[in-house]
């Protein structure tokens, strides 16, 4: 999702950068230590292995050092066993509880101007949610922006997420990128100005091919948000034969199915600006394509696999789509949707993703049907050995920061992957993406100091991990939230992920007092 429609403006107007606040000079957290030890974890580390534990981590600095088995479940731990704490390290006592490695959220928008939300909102949801990592594909505040918060976190001088930064291509280039000479030129800017990466909406064959490719040639990596203005050209296949690193929602995915047409049903008096128009028709779009399970549906399939393409579906943002009132009414939005954000979900002809001008019955049907196809493409991809990875594209949609992202890991249980299967596109696979996967995805020894740790086993239910946690019946009959992430890791600095949750609370509420605003229905 996101900027389409707001991006191509910006790029033909030049318009300047709807900037937001950036995030305060803040130390929060405790440490890195010389040692940290956390102590009496079960652990599921990202690769797809069961859980494991009781285990002491030990982490030096902002790295795992060794991970301990200090004995089996349900015996005593014999403390002999147990790594010692050296003078001046510090202890976690984590009895009890889970650790996985930090989410990796490959999809990560850090808000703008349009939906209000300084960084240190949405940076604080996202730690808040055990998101240690993000891509930002569009770097929608301009790169240096970005690149001055990404420098930040990397010296944790900031509450923040590491970041990846994918500059929307063409992106700053006056008169556009029109030859292929400009797109050579345009990539090798880029990469000078220190981008990680190029973000593509799609552009003429020949230009995508070109862009691709040198992009390519010098090490970056990419993701494309095929438009539907260019897919007819360009689908997914084609980027992914060029080098595209990953593909991003599902646009261009369906087309490359198409085996009885070769262009979208669009009715005659469609309009892509009009998102009524765009997101309606959309539904029906896997419905057009090859079903699963034919000929056409496994070639694609495995063309896929054999270029090693990473998908990243991004699901939960279509989630409104097939049930608007249960995104619109999460439990989550009066307490931690800031007004200015709820303003910007509400139905606009102008707002990006807010285009529900008549949206019923009909419409979600047709959505409910479109995920079902959707989803079985993905599944399948992932049980042929492809990567699936997680992306949450918050900040449009009714999805807000961090519970959008543990929403889309709920969505690929829904898709077919057993909750491991989940936990490792959400670590590894994400990091593979990357192209960090020595240092970052899994809780090993030897690898930066990323982890997520909750009082709760999320294998059981991945809803502990919202912020407002899941609802639970005690054995005496009491009603008590359970999960919630406990404390997110970064860089061996331990958040308490509560406290930056009551931060982003405090910021709501103040907001609201400040305008004296109280959340109504659209319409109310
Ligand atoms: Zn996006």
């Amino acid at each position: 999702m996101k900027h389409g429609i707001f991006i191509f403006f910006c790029l033909m107007a030049n318009c300047l950068f709807a900037q937001i606040e950036k995030a305060p000079e803040i130390k929060e957290g405790l440490g890195p230590f010389p040692q940290l030890i956390l102590r009496g974890l079960t652990l599921i580390n990202g690769t797809g292995a069961p859980p494991f534990g009781p285990v002491d981590i030990v982490i030096e600095n902002n790295r795992i050092k060794s991970i301990v088995w200090v004995g089996v479940e349900g015996v005593p731990i014999n403390p002999d066993k147990r790594p010692k704490l050296k003078e001046g390290g510090y202890e976690l006592n984590c009895n009890g509880m889970y650790a996985l490695p930090g989410f990796i959220d490959m999809h990560g928008h850090i808000g703008g101007k349009e939906q209000g939300t300084p960084a240190e909102y949405v940076f604080k949801l996202w730690l808040g949610h055990g998101i240690t990592t993000i891509r930002d594909p569009a770097c929608g505040n301009g790169l240096d922006w970005v690149l001055y918060e990404k420098k930040m976190s990397a010296e944790n001088k900031i509450t923040a997420p590491r970041i990846f930064a994918y500059t929307v291509f063409g992106q700053g280039a006056k008169n556009g990128v029109n030859t292929i000479p400009d797109a050579i030129n345009w990539v090798q800017q880029n990469a000078k100005n220190g981008a990680d990466g190029i973000k593509f909406f799609g552009a003429p064959p020949a230009i995508m091919k070109a862009a691709l490719m040198e992009n390519k040639r010098l090490g970056l990596r990419s993701a494309c948000h095929h438009a539907q203005t260019y897919v007819a050209q360009w689908n997914v296949v084609n980027s992914a034969k060029a080098g595209l690193t990953s593909m991003e929602h599902w646009y261009g995915l369906p087309e490359a199915l198409f085996d009885d047409k070769t262009i979208q049903h669009y009715p005659l008096n469609y309009n892509y600006t009009n998102e009524q128009n765009r997101f309606e028709e959309a539904g029906k779009l896997w419905k057009q394509a090859a079903a699963p399970g034919s000929k056409k549906w496994n070639e694609v399939l495995d063309e896929l696999l054999a270029l090693d393409f990473t998908l990243d579906p991004t699901f939960n943002i279509y989630d409104a789509n097939r049930d608007l009132m249960r995104a619109r009414c999460a439990e989550w939005h009066p307490i931690y949707t800031l007004p200015s954000l709820w303003k910007f979900y509400e139905p606009s002809r102008e707002s990006h993703g807010s285009y529900w001008q008549h949206w019923g019955t009909e419409q979600e049907l047709e959505w409910k049907n479109n995920y079902r196809l959707w989803m079985s493409f993905i599944n399948d991809y992932k049980n042929r050995g492809g990567r699936v990875t997680t992306g949450s594209d918050n900040g449009y949609i009714y999805q807000t920061y961090g519970f959008g992202y543990i929403r889309e890991l709920e969505l690929l249980r829904e898709a077919g992957f057993h909750p491991l299967e989940v936990f490792r596109s959400a670590t590894m696979y994400g990091a593979q993406a990357l192209g960090v996967d020595s240092v970052l995805g899994t809780v090993e020894p030897g690898k930066l100091a990323d982890i997520v740790i909750i009082d709760a086993n999320p294998l059981e239910n991945i809803q502990y991990l919202y912020g407002t946690g899941a609802i639970f019946l005690t054995d005496d009959n009491k009603i008590i939230r359970k999960g919630g992430v406990r404390y997110t890791v970064k860089d061996g600095i331990v958040y308490d992920s509560k406290k930056l949750l009551e931060d982003v609370k405090k910021m709501v509420s103040d907001a609201k007092k400040n305008s004296n605003w109280q959340l109504k229905q659209p319409g109310e």
